[in-house]
């Protein structure tokens, strides 16, 4: 099991189209009400995981055009602030998570949200395969960066570890460096 791959990595090696779990209408996985994708497969490999079952990419069950249409069709109630991608690697997931954020843009534009949940940085992202450049250009919220068992601290907002953030991606990438996230509406919270 790697612990290390690398941004150049493209996720089309690896994925195999799996997801682990669905759940809509969740208040923990950003700001305010959302919609969370839980896909499968992760070589990070960090001590202290809090999902080490999705590290297989085969966990769980293949994503398919009904559950993409049952994502739509949640994201569409007027409660829901947005999408979140979580893992598992979303970035080690790419095809699975450009189709629902794809969709997502297309259908609502900007009117909902992305966030993201990723073990990669944004610097790393921002320089890696075109199909993690492509994905990242889609967020509008990353929380980066390995899980840090050393670094864990669990009062922290949306991360589990000091080393992680939660950026702003068009922020980001407009100023070319990372650009903290600020909260957008008053949903404040606890991870
Ligand atoms: S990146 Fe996330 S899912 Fe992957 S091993 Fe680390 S904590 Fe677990």
């Amino acid at each position: 099991m790697s612990r290390d791959p690398q941004p150049g990595w493209r996720s089309e090696r690896f994925s195999q189209g799996y997801v682990a779990d669905y759940k809509p209408f969740v208040f923990v996985d950003g700001e305010g009400v959302r919609c969370s994708l839980y896909v499968s497969g992760c070589l990070f490999a960090c001590e202290g995981c809090f999902n080490e079952a999705t590290w297989s990419f085969r966990y769980g069950t293949p994503f398919s055009d009904e559950l993409e249409d049952r994502v739509l069709a949640d994201l569409a109630h007027g409660s829901v602030q947005g999408l979140s991608l979580l893992g598992g690697e979303p970035f080690l997931n790419t095809e699975v998570c450009l189709r629902v954020v794809r969709r997502l843009r297309e259908t609502f534009g900007r009117t909902k949200d992305v966030w993201c949940w990723s073990g990669y940085t944004f610097e790393e992202l921002r320089g890696g395969s075109p199909d993690k450049r492509a994905l990242l250009a889609g967020l509008d919220v990353l929380v980066d960066g390995r899980f840090e068992i050393s670094r864990r601290d669990l009062s922290l907002p949306f991360r589990g570890s000091t080393n992680q953030r939660v950026l702003s991606v068009p922020a980001s990438l407009a100023a070319g460096r990372a650009v903290p996230w600020s909260p957008t509406r008053a949903a404040s919270r606890g991870a």
